[in-house]
């Protein structure tokens, strides 16, 4: 699995263009690499209240916390949502609080600990946000049972 490519890019661009004005590596870029997207959810039919667990997708890489087959995840989870500036807004509800597109689609900043901002993919580790050791396979856990398993998000 490969890091989010995120060189050759404009200075600051995120600062500058519109999430709609971003080009393809631009947007990927704005991803932080959390992981925590890549969570099962539970969410609740009367409320619309939407639980994290740390039941993880089964190509979630449980270290790095990237997805194992990014370019081709489609052949494996076909249900994985792909994030657009046209798809973002339906998304928002369920998003981490922490998430890049979130931050900028709400005009926030990035955290000093983003790797567009930071100039690594370690800091947002140490900082304590991802999902870094914390996920369980899905495999591993029977969907009945996730609401074993629901956590805050870590921030
Ligand atoms: S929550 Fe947002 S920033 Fe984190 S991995 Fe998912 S898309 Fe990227
Ligand atoms: S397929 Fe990849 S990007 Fe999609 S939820 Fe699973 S780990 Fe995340």
């Amino acid at each position: 699995m490969s890091d989010i490519p995120r060189e050759g890019l404009a200075d600051r661009f995120w600062e500058t263009k519109k999430l709609s004005k971003m080009n393809k590596a631009e947007w990927e870029a704005v991803c932080d690499g959390c992981g925590k997207c890549c969570l099962n959810k539970l969410e609740d039919e009367d409320t619309g209240e939407v639980a994290l667990t740390r039941v993880a997708c089964r190509l979630l890489d449980n270290e790095t916390c990237l997805c194992s087959q990014y370019p081709i995840r489609h052949q494996f989870v076909p249900e994985c949502i792909v994030l657009t500036p046209k798809t973002l807004e339906d998304n928002l509800y369920w998003l981490p609080s922490t998430c890049g597109y979130r931050l900028l689609y709400e005009g926030r900043k990035l955290y000093d600990w983003h790797p567009l901002i930071a100039g690594n993919n370690t800091a947002i580790h140490e900082a304590g946000v991802t999902m870094q050791g914390r996920t369980i396979p899905e495999f591993e856990i029977h969907e009945d049972d996730w609401e074993d398993y629901i956590i805050e998000e870590p921030t």
